[in-house]
Order: C-alpha cells, then structure tokens, then sequence
C-alpha cells in the first residue's frame, strides 16, 4: 500500500472532515454574500447557498452520529488504541492501519471493494 501511496483513512474521519468542509463552504458564501451586498439578488444568493451548507454539515454530522452507535468498536492491533469500524474493512482512526472484522480478508490487501454489495454476493 504505501508503495502505491495510498493512504487509506478511517471512514468516520473522513465523512467528518467532508462536514468540516461543507461548514467552512457555507461560511465562505456567506461571507460572499457580505462581499456582494451591494448587489441584492447576489447577496441573497449567495446567503441562500451558505445557509444551505451548513444546513447540510449539520445532517452529515447527524449522520456520522448514527452511523458512529452502529460501528464496532475494537482495539487496534498496531497502535492499541481503541477506534470504530464501519463495514467490514476499515482504517484505525488513529495511525490508519486497515483493518478487517472478516477473517476471509485477513492478510489481503485493503480495498474499499469489500464493502460493496457485489462484493458480498459473489462470495456466497
Ligand atoms: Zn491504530
């Protein structure tokens, strides 16, 4: 993997940094808004869009709530701390090693594809 330079982060710290994002995305158009208030329609704009985004990072972080009580929490074997995995591979939180709860996957190399559905249905 690290040939390859990938690396592979946890998928709860990547859907909050994406709501992190969305936020700073919001504030950025509303600061345009400001920007434009000389221009009525423009400013309402992009007031519109910001208020939307950060509208739309609440529900994401939201989300991550829900989906953080479904995922299993272990211990990490490299680092031993303790982090969540959602599906059945994931990258700790903590120094991104990649993680398996499927003994079938264990030593195989980490790819996102075992999540999927068509994954799963091609192995039973
Ligand atoms: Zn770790």
């Amino acid at each position: 993997m690290a040939e390859k330079g990938l690396v592979y982060s946890s998928k709860i710290n990547k859907i909050r940094s994406f709501a992190l994002i969305l936020i700073f995305a919001g504030i950025l158009f509303m600061y345009g808004g400001i920007l434009t208030r000389n221009t009525q329609w423009l400013m309402l704009l992009f007031f519109i869009l910001g208020v939307l985004l950060v509208v739309l990072s609440c529900v994401v972080y939201l989300w991550i709530g829900t989906l953080s009580l479904r995922a299993v929490p272990v211990i990490c074997p490299s680092c031993e701390k303790p982090t969540k995995m959602l599906g059945r591979v994931d990258a700790c939180m903590h120094c991104k090693q990649p993680l398996t709860l499927d003994k079938e996957l264990e030593g195989l190399e980490f790819d996102e594809k075992y999540n999927s559905r068509r994954y799963k249905k091609k192995k039973q």
